[in-house]
């Protein structure tokens, strides 16, 4: 027996499922298992890919200085207080690193973003799980949840994998009413499709409890350069620089991620697509008899009868070569979590879904 162990905490965390790509057998899937965008990143940031692969032989700069000053611009935003982060993930990590450990406590809802409770158990936080509201974040709840350990508060706003969201004024009551040692993280992952939402950054700018994560994997297209962000008061930034690797952005993501924000034309196309193309797939899965809260992302939490039927049907969408999520992990056994693809896409998943469940009946 070895005596080489992990940190207490790190044996509990179950490795992440990432959304499957492949199905055996079929060669033009679809994968609707990510919530990517369909349509990928602005051609600006592919040619800025391009020209980067001339200096890759240089260190790229520590202080994503270029980075933070087009991210500011984009958004009205202080440049001092962005950090930039390897996706949003690795910011959501470092809060963990920074601010929890052991003897703390890290709340998450009921249905929250998974990487919330590995990044506690990696940190030797425990995780607290608070009750939502029929799949909607429960201010009261969370407030009721809080003790004198508390030391991170994370939210998705919209949230992944319901979709739904709670309004500024339920974000400002929950920042109002947290213990004073404890910060609110507020996960802007999928901010951009909501039309005029600032994801909390002035409230941000307000306080000096609440931090805001972004990401160039959702709208912008940019999963796989693993880019996102951070917003907070500088005392958290000052912290999250402490510990960050100097060198944890490389030039190409760098590159893609300044020229993607720059142009601010694809987030409203790709928005005002997503927006007239969830409404239609979720009618459609509706006049299927299965029905979804209304989604403030670019994916659809469909509801089906029980686990059985949710299982039956991606397993049917799979035999079409269509990629759903299961959410089974996200205590949504009885779901399946479909992104919003491009229309062919949607057509294809509103006919199998019909076909599934005129088959059922
Ligand atoms: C996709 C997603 C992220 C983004 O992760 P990245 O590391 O930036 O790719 C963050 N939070 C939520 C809720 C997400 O769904």
């Amino acid at each position: 027996m070895t005596q080489i162990t992990p940190q207490p905490g790190i044996l509990q965390i179950a490795p992440y499922q990432g959304g499957a790509s492949h199905v055996a057998g079929v060669s033009d899937a679809v994968k609707l298992s990510s919530n990517e965008n369909p349509f990928g990143p602005p051609e600006a940031a592919c040619e800025a890919v391009r020209r980067s692969a001339h200096g890759l032989h240089r260190y790229p700069p520590t202080d994503h200085g270029a980075l933070r000053a087009a991210i500011a611009e984009a958004h009205g935003l202080d440049p001092a207080r962005i950090v930039c982060g390897v996706g949003s993930d690795e910011i959501l990590h470092l809060l963990c690193q920074a601010y929890a450990g052991p003897g703390t406590e890290v709340i998450h809802t009921e249905h929250g973003f998974a990487i919330y409770r590995i990044g506690a158990l990696a940190a030797g936080a425990t995780p607290v799980e608070v009750p939502e509201a029929s799949r909607t974040t429960d201010v009261d709840a969370i407030l009721a949840a809080c003790t004198e350990a508390t030391r991170l508060v994370f939210i998705a706003n919209p949230n992944n994998p319901t979709g739904t969201m709670i309004a500024p004024e339920e974000v400002r009551r929950l920042a109002d009413g947290l213990p004073g040692t404890a910060l609110l993280v507020l996960d802007g992952a999928y901010i951009e499709y909501v039309e005029g939402d600032d994801g909390g950054a002035a409230l941000v700018e307000a306080r000096d409890n609440v931090v805001m994560t972004r990401t160039f994997s959702k709208i912008y297209g940019l999963g796989g350069l693993r880019v996102g962000w951070g917003y907070a008061p500088a005392h958290v930034i000052d912290v999250l620089n402490r510990i960050r690797g100097p060198f944890n952005l490389s030039a190409p993501a760098l590159a893609a991620a300044e020229a993607a924000v720059r142009d601010a034309a694809w987030v409203t196309r790709c928005r005002d697509e997503n927006t007239r193309l969830r409404a239609w797939l979720a009618e459609a899965l509706a006049g299927h008899g299965v029905p979804s809260d209304p989604s403030h992302g670019n994916f659809i939490l469909a509801r089906f009868a029980d686990r059985a039927e949710a299982e039956a049907c991606d397993e049917y969408l799979k035999s079409q070569g269509l990629i759903v999520r299961r959410v089974g992990g996200y205590n949504l056994p009885d779901c399946l979590r479909i992104t919003v693809g491009d229309e062919a896409a949607c057509r294809r998943v509103a006919h199998a879904v019909g076909q599934f469940r005129g088959g059922a009946r």
